[in-house]
Order: structure tokens, then C-alpha cells, then sequence
């Protein structure tokens, strides 16, 4: 494949754009090679600019669970565009999609739109520490919850590739209020207790995507529950990545834990820009402008994003089927893929729940982020080169997880493992 379009259009970029891109991860820094621009995308492809066409294991990170142009979205933003891009005032369409969500969660009686997965966690921590009146916060190593100052500590994806877990400009007066815990280690949570009588919620992926592929043992959710109830904090399931996508009612459809709060992004957008944050009533009330805690945004529930948002919603609601599907697809790929490495001797560890899949290059289980380290970086570079040279498009990170989306077929995905299997052989 020729990726001679794509070297002129990020050479031009690097200009005017730190890094030619507006995300991190994007740049291809952590596998090497020019990263690709495209120019659309069609179903389960992506097509770049050099017209080079690939199976997309991204799906812009989540959000098309259908795919791209995916018509009954294509149709509802078309609509909602003519009768106006914002008007900074509310629309029934985020009441409707507020229903929605509410009453496929008991513990989400009131949610609240904003505009990204960040916005989202960055205001749920606001609230949990308004309704507690406490400050500090526990989060866990290798858990990405957006850019926002508190979080960005030890956090996963980007900041892991880039091998800089916390950033410059991240004042230390801030971030001592973000105690770090281990994943899966409820021993690590307790002492997090003891060193403070001081806080406000514990904050966890509950299937990890931001350090790989990494789901929680029920257990430990269970255990964070109950160490929450004991010390008057209030537990957080950021559901940016795993919410409508693990399963109908994201983590919360896979594991008994209930949270107080869940903030949800992506897959409620359809592919535009949204976030989201719900939880009990008591809780949300605290909000401005009811409540004391103080939160806003001019293009929050813009009309056009949730229009796209309940398009997508509707059509997830409707599909019993579809995270049945999903999962036996990202199952069968994952299996394909850990059996074609194993025939040439490269140790392959894979997990998928719902339409999440990932898989590190590493000798042992993953349960954690010092785990995920371990993982062999350069054999995930040269598998994500070589299978980009076959017209597969993965994650672009041995720290993120990939997705399978409704308009992948069977056949695709054993090209896939087809695929892979020619890539790990050349690989050894
Ligand atoms: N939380 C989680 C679990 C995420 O995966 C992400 C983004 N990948 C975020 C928060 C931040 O979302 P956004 O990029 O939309 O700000």
C-alpha cells in the first residue's frame, strides 16, 4: 500500500497543528508510519486518502456501533441540521434522549448532557465532591478518564503510549487530591481509606479500555461498593467507553455492581460530540441550576448531536440481538487471532465483552497496568504495520482497545485472522 497522500497531508499538517494532529494517539507515535488521513468512511471501512481501503477495528474509538454512515443516523442529523445547527436554549430532543437512557437504568433518574467523555468525568467529580463536600478522589493506575487536570494522573491510553502518565501544567496542588489505586487490587483501594477520611468517590473503568483490554473481576467492583457504602463516598463507573457497548446497559448489563453515578459518551453521540452524566435524583439535584454545584455549556444537548445521539440509542434499543452479534463476533475474531499466533510461538492474551475486544503481546494474564507494561510494544508495532499492509485498521496502541461495530460480517473478520496469521509469521 501507498501512503504517499496521507506523508503530504501530515507534513502540511505539522505545520499549523502541534504534532499535525488534535489528539495524541492519532500520530501513530507508539507503531510507527505515517498516520493515515481519511478521507471516508463506508460501513466497516475506513478509505484514506491515498484510497487505500481497511477494515475499521476503530470506529472512531467507540461511537459507531453500527458502523459509519449508518442511514437512520445519516437521516436524523440531516434533518436536524435544517431546522438549525444550536440554539443554546433546550430542545425536546435531550428530554427524549434522557428518557431514554433514564429508564434503562434504575439508578439514573436524572442525567445531564455535555459535549465530550471528558466534560462528562470532569463535572461527575465536581458533583460527587459537591454532594459529599469532601475532596479527594481515588482513581486507578492505567485508567483514563479524559484530560481534565485531577485525572491526569497515571492515566491510560495516550498519556501511557507516550510513556508521560502525568503532564506538565498539571498544578501538584491539584493532583494530591487523586489518590492511585490498582486495578483489580481491593487491597490497594483500603489503604487509599485509611490515608484519608476525606473522600468524595472512587472513579473506575469497569471494563478497562484505556490500558488495553481489561475487564474488572465482579468481585472487586463488588468489594469497591461496599468500601464506598463504609466510608460515605460515592462510586463512579465512567462508561465512556464500555456504556451500549459491552452490552445494552454497558457494564452495568455484565456485572451486579450498581454505582451512584455513570458517565456515559461515544456510543450515546452516534458519532457526534457527546457526553453525558446520570445517577439518583438526590445526587443530580445538587446541580446548578437547582443546586449549588455549578456546571454548564453553550453547546451542551445541541440539538444536531442528540438527534444523532437518539438515532443511534433507538436503534440499539430496538435490536435485542445486536450485542449477542457483536460479542460473537469479537469473540471469534479474538479466538482466530490467539490461535494463528500460538501455531508460530507468540504468546497472544485476548478478552472481548460485547462488541470490546483486545489482546496484548505478553506472556501472562492482564489483570492490572503493571501487567499491560509487560506487554511486548515493538511485536504489537510490527503486527499493527503489517496488518494495516493487509487492509486491517486496529487501534493504534498495544494501551487500547478495539472494536467491532454491526456491519462487519463473519467473512471479514476471518480475512482478518487470515490476514493475521501471514502477518505473525513474518513476524518470527
Ligand atoms: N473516559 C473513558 C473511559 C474514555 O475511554 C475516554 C476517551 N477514550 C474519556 C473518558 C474521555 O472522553 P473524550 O475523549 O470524549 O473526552
Amino acid at each position: 500500500m501507498q501512503y504517499t497522500k496521507s506523508m503530504k497531508a501530515y507534513e502540511k499538517a505539522r505545520n499549523v497543528i502541534p504534532g499535525g494532529v488534535d489528539s495524541p494517539v492519532r500520530a501513530f507515535k507508539s507503531v510507527g508510519g505515517t498516520p493515515l488521513f481519511i478521507k471516508k468512511g463506508e460501513g466497516a471501512y475506513l478509505v484514506d486518502v491515498d484510497g487505500n481501503r481497511y477494515v475499521d477495528f476503530v470506529q472512531s474509538w467507540g461511537p459507531l456501533i453500527f458502523g459509519h454512515t449508518n442511514k437512520v443516523i445519516e437521516k436524523a442529523v440531516i434533518k436536524a441540521v435544517k431546522k438549525g445547527l444550536s440554539f443554546g436554549a433546550p430542545t425536546k430532543a435531550e428530554t427524549k434522549l434522557a428518557e431514554s437512557i433514564c429508564s434503562l437504568f434504575e439508578n439514573i433518574d436524572k442525567i445531564r448532557f455535555v459535549s465530550s467523555g471528558t466534560e462528562a468525568v470532569m463535572s461527575a467529580i465536581r458533583l460527587a465532591r459537591g454532594f459529599t463536600c469532601k475532596d479527594d478522589i481515588i482513581k486507578f493506575e492505567g485508567c483514563y478518564h479524559g484530560h481534565s487536570d485531577s485525572l491526569l494522573v497515571q492515566a491510560g491510553s495516550g498519556a501511557v503510549t507516550f510513556g508521560s502518565p502525568s503532564s506538565p501544567g498539571v498544578p501538584a496542588d491539584l493532583t494530591k487530591h487523586t489518590l492511585l489505586a490498582k486495578y483489580n487490587d481491593i487491597k490497594s483501594v483500603k489503604k487509599c481509606f485509611e490515608n484519608s477520611s476525606n473522600i468524595a468517590c472512587v472513579i473506575v473503568e469497569p471494563i478497562a479500555g484505556n490500558m488495553g483490554f481489561v475487564p474488572a473481576d465482579a468481585s472487586f467492583l463488588e468489594e469497591l461498593r461496599s468500601l464506598c457504602d463504609a466510608h460515605g463516598a460515592l462510586l463512579i463507573f465512567d462508561e465512556v467507553m464500555s456504556g451500549f457497548r459491552a452490552s445494552l446497559k454497558g457494564a452495568q448489563g455484565v456485572y451486579k455492581t450498581v454505582p451512584d453515578l455513570v458517565t456515559f459518551g461515544k456510543v450515546i453521540g452516534g458519532g457526534m460530540p457527546v457526553g453525558a452524566f446520570g445517577g439518583r435524583e438526590e445526587i443530580m439535584d445538587k446541580l446548578s441550576p437547582d443546586g449549588p454545584v455549578y456546571q454548564a455549556g453553550t453547546l451542551s444537548g445541541n440539538p444536531v448531536a442528540m438527534a444523532a445521539g437518539l438515532a443511534s440509542l433507538e436503534q440499539i434499543i430496538e435490536d435485542e440481538t445486536l450485542h449477542v452479534r457483536l460479542e460473537a463476533k469479537a469473540k471469534r475474531l479474538i479466538e482466530g487471532l490467539k490461535a494463528e499466533a500460538q501455531n508460530v510461538g507468540i504468546p497472544l492474551q485476548v478478552g472481548a465483552i460485547g462488541s470490546m475486544f483486545g489482546f496484548f503481546f505478553n506472556d501472562n494474564p492482564v489483570k492490572n497496568f503493571d501487567d499491560a507494561l509487560k506487554s511486548d510494544t515493538k511485536r504489537f508495532a510490527a503486527f499493527h504495520q503489517g496488518m494495516l499492509q493487509e487492509g486491517f485498521y486496529f487501534a493504534c496502541s498495544q494501551f487500547e482497545t478495539s472494536f467491532v461495530c454491526d456491519a462487519m460480517d463473519d467473512e471479514m473478520i476471518d480475512e482478518c485472522i487470515e490476514a493475521a496469521a501471514k502477518v505473525f509469521k513474518e513476524m518470527v
